[in-house]
């Protein structure tokens, strides 16, 4: 018995029951409930305001978490993402009661995807913490007294039994995601060691449900990825033992074939491939290389003295592009801007679809270089830059392209899609690419020095918004809210969830600093890199008051949204 125990907790609700709903702040604390420790961190002020904030710790003699499944970081990452979509998928089901959001449990979803995330912690003796957050009943603006009791003494602890404690068969499946994850991991260094840039699996399910739903399509059309005999390489897994599949080799590699024959399908499953996924989802075996970036056209959007000359130079009336700065960027001059920036932050490895490219940035042919000579067109096209890329720079380039021949003559492999069978078509692309020659020059002299990184006044990177020192908003998974700035990363195709993009608000403001004070993006990265390793995304939260709403994310992500930031100050010579 304790004064802080079950039969404790009940009397302090029945205590505040009918009274003014402020008076919730009464259970703020930890009760020790039979199981379990219920922290509630935070209570709402009144029933339609953001859900109140509660954890939930497990020792590890009681979550029934085999060892096996959190004997190794990356099995630890593969236990705990299993776990929050397993509660979050559960707490989903609860229907509230009573004013506003009453009722209401919510954890964040992970997705398909394993990240880093706060929803769900496991340590290495099987015990776990889980964040969530609860809508605290009310009758109008009073405490529903029988309404809590029964959403934290019956529903939650019903909840975490359910999802959180494991009998036999929950236990194989959280070792098996433990194991996946780790599978995926040694992938991906296996890719690092034999010096490949991505990995297929033969078997791996690459359609996804719909354009907006990241889950496997469940058809029985479903075409297995199935690899060409001479693209065929084997690893060894930990867990999965020998696995075939699809090697993609550095350089330059296109992706062809007929409309609606999968070419998409197949980047935007290398495009997720930095990511690990989860059990089931079909791609668990599709690893790229963590420095590959996707770049894709974005008119609209703001650049920051980006250095585009290298693609795009002598614009109409003498605008210099050396450092070429835009409110509202063309699809050329966003793309070349996309590229220079992913650069800047250490890719290595580009992305491209011709479905979302700006043609002329991509290619120009033989009658256009005629009609249109390279005096009056600043474009040099991507396919006059992609072999100095590899060659000068080791950056090799995945392209999705079906409506060009031009790439033949500057391709090291081409894999043609058929009916979502690829089949590699590397000598006949180079027997026709002799037999039809294009007649195009290629376009200006071969060097070409990347930029260096450019150098940002911290003090633009402002998060306060009103009273709020630090104003970061997520209102859906494309618009980041950053003080009174308004980031669209829509086009940031390799954001995943609202709560990475939450976590690279909240590294953004962790950034800010005196007028004066300045940084290189590279220099920032490697900041919040440091940061995210140790001591970790809680580490991220403002007041240090943990939440379950935050998940990892890449430089790559950080350094796309920085640099979409409208008010984005960057230094230099003007
Ligand atoms: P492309 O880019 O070649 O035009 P997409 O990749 O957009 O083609 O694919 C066209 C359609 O085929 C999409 O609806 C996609 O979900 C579906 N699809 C892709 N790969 C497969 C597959 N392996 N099995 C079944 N359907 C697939
Ligand atoms: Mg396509």
């Amino acid at each position: 018995m304790s004064d802080r125990d079950a039969k404790a907790f009940r009397d302090r609700i029945a205590r505040i029951d009918g009274a003014g709903y402020k008076r919730y702040r009464e259970i703020v604390g930890s009760w020790d409930l039979p199981g379990f420790t219920l922290f509630v961190d935070h209570a709402q002020s009144d029933p339609f305001a953001t859900p109140s904030a509660v954890r939930v710790e497990i020792a590890p003699d009681g979550t029934g978490i085999p060892v096996a499944a959190v004997s190794t970081g990356a099995r630890r990452l593969g236990a705990a993402t299993w776990l929050a979509a397993r509660f979050a998928e559960a707490a989903s089901g609860v229907r509230g009661r009573g004013t506003g959001r009453s009722g209401e449990v919510q954890m964040e979803h992970p997705g398909q995807t394993v990240l880093p995330q706060t929803a769900v912690v496991v340590d290495d003796q099987g015990g776990l913490e889980a964040r969530f957050s609860v809508g605290l009943p009310g009758r109008g603006r009073r405490v529903d007294g029988a309404g809590a009791s029964e959403l934290l003494l019956q529903t939650v602890p019903d909840l975490v039994r359910r999802t959180l404690v494991l009998d036999a068969a929950a236990a194989e499946g959280i070792v098996e995601a433990a194991e996946t994850n780790e599978d995926a991991e040694a992938l991906r260094d296996c890719l690092g060691r034999e010096g490949l840039i991505a990995f297929v699996a033969d078997g791996a399910r690459l359609p996804r449900a719909s354009g907006i739903d990241d889950r496997p399509l469940e058809t029985d059309g479903v075409v297995p990825f199935e690899t060409p005999a001479t693209m065929r390489a084997r690893v060894e897994l930990p867990n999965a033992g020998t696995v075939a599949g699809m090697a993609v080799r550095p350089g330059v590699t296109l992706v062809t074939g007929g409309g609606f024959h999968g070419k998409s399908t197949l980047l935007r499953a290398l495009e997720a491939g930095v990511y690990n996924h989860r059990p089931d989802d079909g791609r668990e075996r599709v690893v790229t290389r963590s420095d590959a970036v996707k770049i894709r056209a974005e008119d609209g959007r703001s650049v920051q003295r980006v250095d585009i000359s290298g693609f795009i130079d002598g614009l109409p009336f003498g605008r210099d592009t050396h450092a070429f700065t835009t409110p509202n960027a063309s699809g050329s001059t966003s793309q070349a801007a996309s590229i220079v920036e992913a650069l800047e932050a250490g890719a290595r490895i580009l992305l491209i679809d011709e479905d979302t490219s700006a043609t002329n940035f991509m290619t120009r042919d033989r009658r256009m270089q005629e009609l249109v000579p390279t005096a009056g067109e600043p474009i040099t096209p991507f396919v006059d830059r992609v072999r100095v890329l590899w060659d000068d720079h080791e950056v090799s380039t995945i392209l999705v392209v079906g409506g060009t021949g031009d790439y033949l003559d500057v391709a090291d492999a081409v894999v043609r899609m058929e009916a979502y069978r690829p089949a590699d078509v590397t000598a006949e692309a180079r027997s026709i690419a002799e037999r039809h020659p294009t007649g195009r020059r290629t376009d200006p002299e071969a060097g070409w020095a990347l930029p260096p990184g450019r150098s940002i006044d911290l003090a633009s990177l402002d998060p306060r918004r009103g009273k709020r020192p630090t104003y970061v908003r997520v209102p859906d998974g494309r618009t980041l809210r950053f003080g009174r700035d308004e980031i669209d990363v829509s086009a940031v195709e390799q954001l995943v969830s609202r709560a990475q993009l939450r976590a690279i608000g909240l590294a953004m403001a962790q950034l800010t600093a005196e007028v004066g004070a300045t940084a290189t993006v590279p220099e920032l990265l490697d900041r919040i890199e440091r940061l995210l390793a140790d001591p970790g995304l809680d580490a991220l939260y403002p007041r240090g008051e943990p939440r379950g709403d935050l998940a990892g994310f890449r430089r790559h992500e950080l350094a796309a949204t920085l640099s979409r930031l409208r008010s984005l100050s960057v230094g230099g010579d003007p």
